[in-house]
């Protein structure tokens, strides 16, 4: 009979044979962050719709069509996370974490909703690990922030990755740029999508944006921020370069690189993976000076990156290091009762080698030896604990190396010991 119910389109389960696959690239992630000293921040699963108008930006294909958004009873509307770096900067300003001083240095791994077509490493539901430094205007920061998700795909053992790197300027800068878009773009206006029509107007950054393909072609050798930088962007930007040389990362510039919101300043970059085909952006980020005074708190600085956990791990089990990725550890011992006055004693022998730090299984439906020793294979068992009668009158276990098929007598009172250093 067909299942009755079925996850919801665009989203995924993780099954155990997948998850350690996922425990690996976070216990990296948590790893790395733990050197940089970055600190975990978890916020709601939902925000207050408002907010990711503001900090996505009103306008954005995002906000108009892709967010999850709902009426809760009381009549509010919620929109579940539509990106990371918003409901951070929000979390910063309500509990005054810049009070201290400083760079507040924080990373998180969280699910993003997105109503998007789904397609491979695409979900409704997907899932990011990033990091917000608020507080410092840089260059330093947004070298090390950089650096930080260098030494992560090196933690990971993945190679081939190439930084892109950018600065889009600030408001200062902008006013040159736009006039230097229009003057590009005013022989195509009716070419354009009715948004990079009013975008052509309001703010032609924008347009560099748009994701239809007739304006992605349009933008072919527009000009960039880069061209247009004002003195103290040019020197921002060189410190960012001078500081990743600084810290030994390669990277390459790249002036396609484009952020249309006026929030977003500055550096500006994206990592991009080639095992992922044409679209390879495995992470992007940038620095948003202006993002916290649009929602509502003083000037702050600040700098971050979201990384897809879906696509990294398609990158992932696309190239050798997929086939290195340490697997997990297998179950250490199966014990198994030869009768059924061995299954008691047999549960408190599992008990007693799981509190020695031993992972331990059984057989629970009363299967027969042979299933049990089945079962034991299949998960691929370490060792057997075998106990029946003469074990249970011994005091012995018998202990069955699953690999080389030997069995010997092994005092009880010295098993977990023998376990332990069999496994280390
Ligand atoms: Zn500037
Ligand atoms: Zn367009």
């Amino acid at each position: 009979m067909a299942p009755k119910y079925k996850a919801p389109r665009g989203t995924q389960d993780v099954l155990p044979q997948d998850s350690w696959r996922w425990q690996r690239l976070e216990a990296a992630f948590r790893e790395v962050c733990r050197r940089y000293a970055y600190r975990e921040i978890r916020t709601p699963v939902f925000e207050e719709t408002e907010l990711f108008a503001r900090g996505v930006g009103e306008g954005t294909e995002l906000v108009h069509k892709q967010m999850y958004t709902f009426q809760d009873r009381g009549g509010r509307s919620l929109t579940l996370r539509a990106e990371g770096t918003a409901p951070v900067v929000r979390a910063f300003l309500e509990h005054n974490l810049g009070a201290t001083g400083g760079t507040q240095k924080l990373y998180y791994i969280c699910p993003i909703f997105r109503y998007e077509r789904p397609q491979a490493g695409r979900y409704r539901q997907h899932h990011q690990l990033g990091v917000e430094a608020i507080g410092s205007p840089g260059p330093e920061i947004d070298a090390e922030v950089i650096a930080l998700y260098h030494d992560f795909l090196a933690e990971v053992g993945l190679e081939g990755a190439v930084t892109h790197l950018s600065s889009i300027g600030c408001p200062k800068c902008r006013p040159a740029l736009s006039q230097a878009l229009r003057d590009f773009f005013a022989p195509h206006v009716s070419e354009m999508c009715e948004f990079c029509r009013a975008r052509y107007e309001t703010n032609p950054l924008r347009i560099l944006d748009c994701k239809v393909p007739h304006d992605v072609e349009l933008r072919k050798g527009a000009p960039s921020a880069l061209d247009h930088l004002c003195d103290e962007c040019r020197e921002h930007f060189d410190g960012v370069r001078a500081a990743l040389d600084a810290l030994d990362v390669e990277y390459e510039v790249d002036p396609t690189i484009v952020r249309g919101l006026d929030y977003y300043t500055r550096t500006a970059f994206e990592v991009i993976h080639p095992g992922l085909g044409a679209k390879d952006v495995i992470m992007g980020g940038g620095r948003y000076d202006g993002l916290a005074e649009m929602l509502g708190g003083k000037p702050t600085p600040g700098i971050g990156f979201g990384s897809g956990i879906e696509r990294l791990l398609l990158v992932v089990e696309s190239s050798a290091v997929g086939r290195t990725f340490p697997c997990p550890p297998a179950l250490d011992v199966y014990v198994a009762a030869a009768s059924p006055e061995a299954r008691v004693p047999a549960a408190a022998l599992a008990a007693e080698l799981r509190r020695a730090g031993l992972s331990a299984d059984l057989d629970h439906t009363g299967r027969s030896l042979k299933a049990q020793m089945r079962e034991a294979a299949r998960m691929e068992a370490r060792f057997a604990a075998l106990l029946g009668e003469d074990e249970l009158r011994g005091d012995v276990v018998t202990l069955r190396d699953m690999d080389s098929g030997e069995q010997e007598k092994v005092a009880r009172a010295e098993l977990a010991a023998r376990l332990r250093t069999e496994t280390a």
